[in-house]
């Protein structure tokens, strides 16, 4: 789901009742990351690339956060929120990778045996995956409710010259 540079363009034209509610989105892309951090944090620290893809995951919490607060300043500098979401996309496309990589055999085996894992819900690769959907849904709000998506679309086609059929 990357997003294509004339984004930057399209967002200028964002109202300020819109930016409130995008505020919003951004906070929610940011507790869904948070959530997606806690369970590769407490149940994956085992798999391949574990520390890069918990670094990508952190910067997309921590970048929200940072994406939240630019949607308060006044005036909000949208050029710079577009450049930081198309950042997000590209993190969500980094951890979505390593993670295809993962799996539940590379669990842990003194984490599968000990009483504590069995008190726990999750630490399956299952649950980790439900939890980066719901992340990539989030930022798939923040992006379609910015209008980047259409609006970055209806740009491109009018730009263009008519298709030869
Ligand atoms: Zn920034």
């Amino acid at each position: 789901m990357l997003l294509s540079p004339l984004t930057v363009a399209s967002i200028t034209t964002t109202s300020a009742a819109g930016r409130d509610h995008l505020d919003e989105l951004a906070l929610e892309v940011q507790r869904k990351a948070n959530e997606l951090c806690w369970e590769m944090y407490l149940y994956h620290r085992h798999q391949p690339d574990f520390r890069e893809t918990y670094k990508a995951a952190r910067e997309i919490w921590s970048l929200a956060g940072h994406i939240h607060e630019l949607l308060h300043r006044d005036p909000a500098p949208l050029g710079h929120v577009v450049k930081d979401m198309l950042e997000l996309d590209q993190l969500f496309q980094l951890i979505e990778n390593d993670m295809a990589a993962w799996n539940d055999a590379r669990i842990d085996m003194n984490l599968r045996s000990s009483p504590m894992r069995l008190m726990r819900r999750g630490g399956n690769v299952k649950t980790l995956h439900a939890k980066l959907r719901a992340l990539e849904e989030a930022i798939r709000y923040l992006d379609d409710d910015s209008n980047l998506t259409s609006e970055a679309k209806s740009s491109e086609m009018s730009g263009r010259e008519p298709m030869i059929e």
